[in-house]
């Protein structure tokens, strides 16, 4: 009933799972590394954003200078008028204090609105820098952005090529090895199928199979599982996956967190060995 091919299948289903583990986990990166991509120039963006606001408020303050000076140019005008028709000494004095308090505040707004021009045509400067660096910085998003959705097509199409390459694979497989795999992959877990070790122990939980049942599996007589651990054994070598290993190398994750990429290459020694999942 369990034909040779059956665990050498459940052993190269078990394979290609954990590559398409590592390419999902490769996949889930690209949305953050595109907006990290767009970072600069946003960053750019808003604080060009920020100073022109601050250039526009500078521009409204000096408008606000110079009608507050026109102002009182116009009222020292008219005290100038009445200087020319006072009566008494007194009432001149008084025009006179008040016409030197006017001129004081004109200076004060005067030399207050040429401040603000020098101000403005600082900040002037730094947006025509700024604008020119939020420019440049623009003009790179696009291009790597591109690179990167066209990094993540080889990763989808790899994606696409490793399952169909798993339902060809499972179809061959018997239904109950099948609804074993399948319960426990399902269920999150990552080896299924291990070989029994030469000294008669489970590969992946290492503990000792009793010997009628290690001859079983030996002998190749249907599904036999670790009474301890409950995965598959088999004494059948693990399969290379073959027409995988033609396809091009996928691009490579630069910006992956680090935790991914770490438990990455854990999960690609640990099919590397295939027998040492506690390792
Ligand atoms: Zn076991």
């Amino acid at each position: 009933m369990t034909s040779t091919y059956t665990t050498g299948s459940l052993r190269e289903v078990q394979k290609l799972d954990e590559r398409i583990r590592e390419i999902q986990k490769g996949l889930a990166t690209f949305d953050e590394r595109l907006l990290e991509v767009e970072e600069p120039a946003l960053a750019l963006e808003s604080e060009l954003g920020q100073v022109t606001e601050r250039l526009s408020q500078m521009k409204a303050d000096v408008r606000r200078l110079e009608r507050a000076a026109d102002d009182k140019r116009a009222r020292a005008e008219k005290l100038d008028q009445r200087m020319n028709k006072v009566s008494n000494l007194r009432e001149e004095a008084a025009v006179h204090v008040e016409l030197d308090l006017l001129k004081r505040a004109i200076d004060a707004d005067e030399h207050e609105a040429l401040q603000l021009l020098d101000q403005i045509r600082r900040t002037e400067q730094t947006v025509e820098e700024l604008g020119a660096s939020a420019r440049t910085a623009r003009a790179e998003v696009e291009p790597r952005q591109r690179t990167l959705r066209s990094d993540r097509r080889a990763y989808s199409d790899r994606m696409e090529l490793l399952l169909g390459r798993r339902t060809e694979v499972l179809a061959h497989v018997g239904p109950p090895e099948r609804r074993v795999y399948e319960a426990f992959h399902g269920s999150g877990r990552k080896v299924v199928v291990t070989s029994l070790l030469d000294d008669g122990a489970c590969g992946h939980c290492f503990g000792v199979i009793p010997l009628q049942l290690q001859n079983e599996i030996r002998r190749r007589e249907g599904l036999i599982r670790c009474e301890n651990c409950g995965v598959i054994l088999t004494t059948e070598p693990e399969p290379a996956i073959q027409d995988l290993e033609g396809a091009p190398d996928l691009p490579p994750l630069d910006a992956v967190p680090k935790a991914a990429s770490a438990s990455g290459s854990e999960v690609a020694a640990e099919g590397a060995t295939g027998e040492s999942g506690s390792a």
